[in-house]
């Protein structure tokens, strides 16, 4: 399967680092199981991050440059963590690799949208599964922060065009859109803070769901 919007080569190279933690690392994983490009680019960064090791033993180094590496990693923004991934996984993966979705304790939020929330820390990172009947279109909406999706199952789009099975998207705040579904669609949505709707009815959305 060709996918066609992946994970940025940043996150890329903190994942291939294992600086990526929880269901954010469940989701690069996933999507490189299912993209060749991105799997075999992980491989060479944990190739060049080895060697860089091998041949740290023989050069001398500054007294702080840990400190200094693991600051830059620290102040990347692609990494979020949220919660444990295990009690998730495999319910995950099935319905990526198998198309499975059957017994899961879905909350119907209207007639064509439910979720199932799998995490939600204090900090306001949450992550979700989140199912959309074919026609159902979320409010336009931005994001105060980051939006990570990853397309488990079916298909949706927006003004950037359209995302399928195993597609890994990642919205910030300066992307405002409204998704709508074009088939039948699970995704694996992680958010950092919550989504701010703009549209007609934002204000009453906003006070409602925040
Ligand atoms: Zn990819």
């Amino acid at each position: 399967m060709s996918c066609n919007h992946h994970p940025s080569a940043q996150a890329l190279i903190q994942y291939a680092a294992g600086n990526v933690a929880g269901l954010q690392r469940l989701m690069i994983k996933l999507h490189c199981k299912v993209c060749s490009g991105c799997q075999s680019a992980v491989d060479q960064f944990e190739e060049i991050g080895g060697a860089t090791l091998d041949n740290l033993s023989d050069t001398p180094v500054a007294a702080d440059s840990f400190a200094q590496i693991m600051s830059k990693i620290h102040s990347m923004d692609e990494a979020v963590s949220v919660a444990d991934e295990q009690p998730y996984a495999q319910m995950i993966e099935k319905i990526l690799t198998r198309g499975v979705s059957d017994k899961l304790n879905w909350h119907w939020r209207t007639k064509r949208f439910a979720e199932i929330i799998l995490a939600n820390e204090a900090s306001g990172e949450e992550a979700k599964l989140i199912y959309f009947k074919k026609g159902m279109r979320v409010p336009q909406h931005t994001h105060t922060d980051k939006e990570y999706t990853l397309v488990l199952k079916g298909a949706f789009a927006d003004d950037s065009g359209e995302y399928r099975r195993g597609d890994y998207v990642c919205k910030s705040a300066l992307d405002e859109h409204a998704p709508r579904a074009t088939s039948d669609c699970i995704c694996l949505a992680i958010t950092t803070s919550p989504l701010k709707f703009t549209g007609t009815f934002g204000p009453v959305l906003n006070w409602f769901l925040n």
